[in-house]
């Protein structure tokens, strides 16, 4: 579907088809005869602007970074470093600034001999994080929420167009982790648990980065990270070992990162952690036989964050720093992400070369690669085009986008007699540390690493409270924070802040909206030591509902952290994940029934630590067998399950069909449902359909997502739906690890309707 953005974009792609593949692979390989090893080497290498920088500590954002020149021309001229990533004092500049610090450097590189312009990259992965003025969307936690393909692609092709606004052609993004576990501190990375949700909507993603060619100065290249297995470490913390069989490596992990390479998706970058003990950086089959022999990705494998280095300081499986680059570029790497120490990178790999440890042609294939992209990119033709040509930078119309793409994330979980949406004469007790924080709204990646220099640069927009005040008078709202966050490096830490006030003040409202959830971190910060919600928010639940007054309860956090000690006290419950700048109006508009919600949940909503189950989980996870005897609270039995999210409309589901009713497992199947917008307000729906392979050789799940679509009913209205099922949809990966369909019943489901087919 074309929108106005894409047709704007369209104007430029008359140069962009001008690069034929062709005509690259020639550039590629003539440039390649004519470089020295050290060369090569050097386009292997990714440093940070830190290295090249003269203490950017003092520096306003908007303020000219000063470049090292010494160190600068040591890395690009000395070393012939090919790559440089992030920001210098990890906070946001202006687009201006960013020009300033890529020009010198760009014109740096252009001083070499063979004039290979510098590829930069960075995590874009909400809007472009590190850019001033830039436009953010919700976490993708949250946009996996909205089950809005098109709000996705917009967002992301926003993203681009900001991050080359900003002189940066390559993100780190999209995040096709599996997020399964609400332990894991970058679950909110995510597109949530659900594998065939985070493949559909990834593909969206890079798409929208990077539209039908990258040398389009509007899109960019984009990273598919982290491949493979990251996110389900054994125990819940970032970076620590995971055990996977194959089997589940190909049915849940691979099919987001295969879709993604299927379409062309330029670069991908590895899991830090350990697969069945063995560092996904050295491992040969992850890199090699399956990323490349199989799936065919034909571009760049970049590391994570000093990861090389990390398979001899960390991970100990080569007792010196050259024995773990040549472990890493033998298994398939082609571009170090170092973190301080490029040098030793270089100068190693250029011995291991030269002692044949590592072969050339191995180099060869990695660089060329590398060129490959850069060309794409139109880097060498023009390594930045001119601030000027990006004039939608930050405008009204992508602010729209990423308010709608807030608006459609936050998801209605509870709404016992129909509490919201709220009369606006009502009088609002506002509380709780996310109450008044533009960073608890956007979270970790904005505007610095861990989001800790948000209020910095989102001051304009508005917070949960000053939306409140903007929708219903200042007057109609008072405001005690209860609880607030430190701030102080130690994000998870609270005190108590007008606790006792908090309290009165209930009693002189009509309704309180209890803004309870997380302070924003990013990676390994955000480990945790309990799921549930801290002591000290628990206590501010508890104590407000005490009072008698009745509660709206909004969540606003990046995974599930368990409510289950106070949930039943609130009548009304919202998530609203990470949404972004426009959170707060989003919110503002549903509660008083401006906007009706529409999201549904990416995860099950745990109720118990140790219930910990997705919804696609195996039968004996959710036995009824033996109810009373083995009737444990923590059995199958979340607080609120995958793809739950209310509406203040009703849909009514019927004349659910098959095109057929037995087929065989190459066949296809077309199903069909009505879906009635029975209530009073129009409304969006994500019609759902689950699939369970009723018996299989391997246990199947209990159900399967298998399509969604978003449609928009008003009042009375009846919309038809349908979905197509093939094989990719009956299949699963079967003991030999390979996909299979096998015959027997299927059940689809779609919300309330059921109806069986039979592969013969
Ligand atoms: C993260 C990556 C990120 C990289 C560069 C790493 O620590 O794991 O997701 O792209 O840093 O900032």
């Amino acid at each position: 579907k074309k929108t106005i953005l894409s047709l704007l974009f369209a104007g430029h792609s008359i140069f962009a088809v001008a690069q034929t593949k062709e005509t690259i692979s020639g550039k590629v390989e003539n440039l390649l005869s004519k470089m020295t090893l050290e060369e090569k080497v050097g386009q292997m290498a990714q440093i940070t602007l830190d290295v090249v920088t003269n203490g950017p500590n003092r520096y306003a954002s908007d303020e000219p970074v000063i470049l090292n020149n010494e160190s600068l021309e040591k890395a690009i001229l000395k070393y012939k470093v090919g790559s440089i990533l992030n920001t210098a004092n990890n906070r946001a500049r202006t687009p201006q600034v960013w020009h300033q610090i890529i020009g010198e450097i760009q014109k740096t590189a252009l001083k070499a001999k063979n004039k290979i312009p510098v590829i930069y990259g960075i995590d874009a992965v909400h809007g472009t994080t590190y850019t001033a003025g830039a436009t953010m969307f919700p976490q993708q936690i949250g946009q996996a929420a909205t089950r809005n393909r098109e709000l996705v692609y917009k967002g992301a092709e926003i993203t681009a167009y900001e991050t080359r606004a900003s002189a940066i052609p390559w993100n780190f993004g999209p995040v096709l982790d599996l997020g399964n576990d609400p332990r894991f501190s970058r679950q909110w990375e995510t597109f949530g648990e659900d594998p065939y949700l985070i493949e559909q909507l990834g593909l969206q993603m890079v798409k929208g980065m990077e539209g039908d060619n990258i040398s389009n100065p509007y899109r960019v290249a984009s990273s598919l990270k982290h491949f493979l297995g990251y996110q389900s470490a054994f125990s819940g913390k970032d970076r620590t070992p995971a055990f996977i069989s194959e089997q589940a490596l190909r049915e849940y992990h691979l099919p987001a990162f295969k879709a993604a390479i299927d379409a062309g998706a330029k670069t991908v970058m590895i899991n830090s952690g350990l697969i069945n003990g063995i560092p996904v950086h050295a491992d040969y089959q992850i890199l090699t036989r399956l990323l490349r022999d199989e799936l065919g990705f034909k571009g760049v494998v970049v590391t994570d964050w000093g990861d090389i280095e990390n398979l001899h300081t960390r991970d100990r499986i080569a007792s010196t720093h050259k024995e773990a680059i040549m472990k890493a570029i033998n298994a398939g790497i082609d571009m170090s992400m170092i973190a301080y120490e490029y040098e030793r990178f270089c100068d190693n790999l250029i011995a291991l070369v030269k002692e044949e440890k590592v072969k050339m042609s191995r180099i060869d294939e990695a660089v060329s690669r590398i060129l490959t992209l850069k060309y794409e990119l139109g880097l060498f033709e023009k390594p930045i085009y001119p601030l000027k040509d990006y004039t939608k930078f930050g405008s009204k119309e992508f602010e729209q986008a990423a308010y709608d793409a807030a608006a459609e994330s936050i998801t209605l979980l509870k709404n016992e007699k129909n509490s919201l949406p709220l009369n606006k004469t009502r009088k609002v007790l506002i509380t709780g540390p996310n109450a008044n924080s533009m960073r608890t709204l956007n979270g970790g990646w904005t505007y610095s690493w861990q989001g800790e220099k948000v209020e910095e640069f989102s001051a304009k927009y508005n917070t949960i409270l000053k939306a409140f005040q903007n929708k219903i008078g200042i007057q109609n709202v008072s405001y005690y924070p209860g609880v607030t966050y430190k701030n102080d490096g130690k994000y998870f830490e609270e005190y108590k802040d007008q606790f006792e006030e908090t309290l009165k003040a209930a009693n002189s409202a009509d309704v309180i909206l209890l803004c309870l959830g997380e302070n924003s971190y990013t990676e390994s910060p955000g480990n945790l030591s309990d799921l549930y919600l801290s002591d000290l928010q628990t206590e501010l639940a508890l104590k407000l509902a005490a009072t008698g007054k009745p509660i709206i309860l909004v969540l606003n956090e990046g995974r599930p952290r368990l409510i289950s000690k106070f949930a039943h006290l609130m009548p009304a419950i919202i998530q609203t994940y990470l949404p972004g700048n426009f959170g707060g109006d989003a919110l503002a508009d549903i509660v008083f029934g401006d906007v009706n919600p529409s999201g549904k949940l990416p995860y099950n909503y745990p109720k118990f630590p140790n219930s910990v189950v997705t919804y696609n989980h195996k039968p004996s996870e959710s036995r009824t067998v033996m109810a009373g005897v083995y009737n444990y609270d923590a059995d199958y039995n979340p607080q609120f399950e995958f793809g739950h999210g209310l509406s203040y409309t009703t849909f009514e589901y019927s004349n659910l069909k098959l095109s057929q009713e037995r087929i065989k497992s190459t066949g296809e199947i077309t199903v069909s449902i009505e879906v009635k917008n029975t209530g009073k307000r129009e409304g969006k729906e994500s019609v759902e359909l689950y699939l369970t392979d009723v018996y299989a050789s391997i246990t199947p799940d209990v159900k399967r997502l298998k399509g969604f679509t978003k449609i928009s009913l008003k009042p009375g209205e009846t919309k038809k739906v349908e979905f197509l099922i093939t094989p990719k949809e009956m299949a699963f990966v079967g003991i030999d690890n390979k996909s299979i369909v096998e015959p027997g019943e299927f059940k689809i489901n779609i919300a309330s309707q059921t109806k069986s087919f039979f592969v013969e």
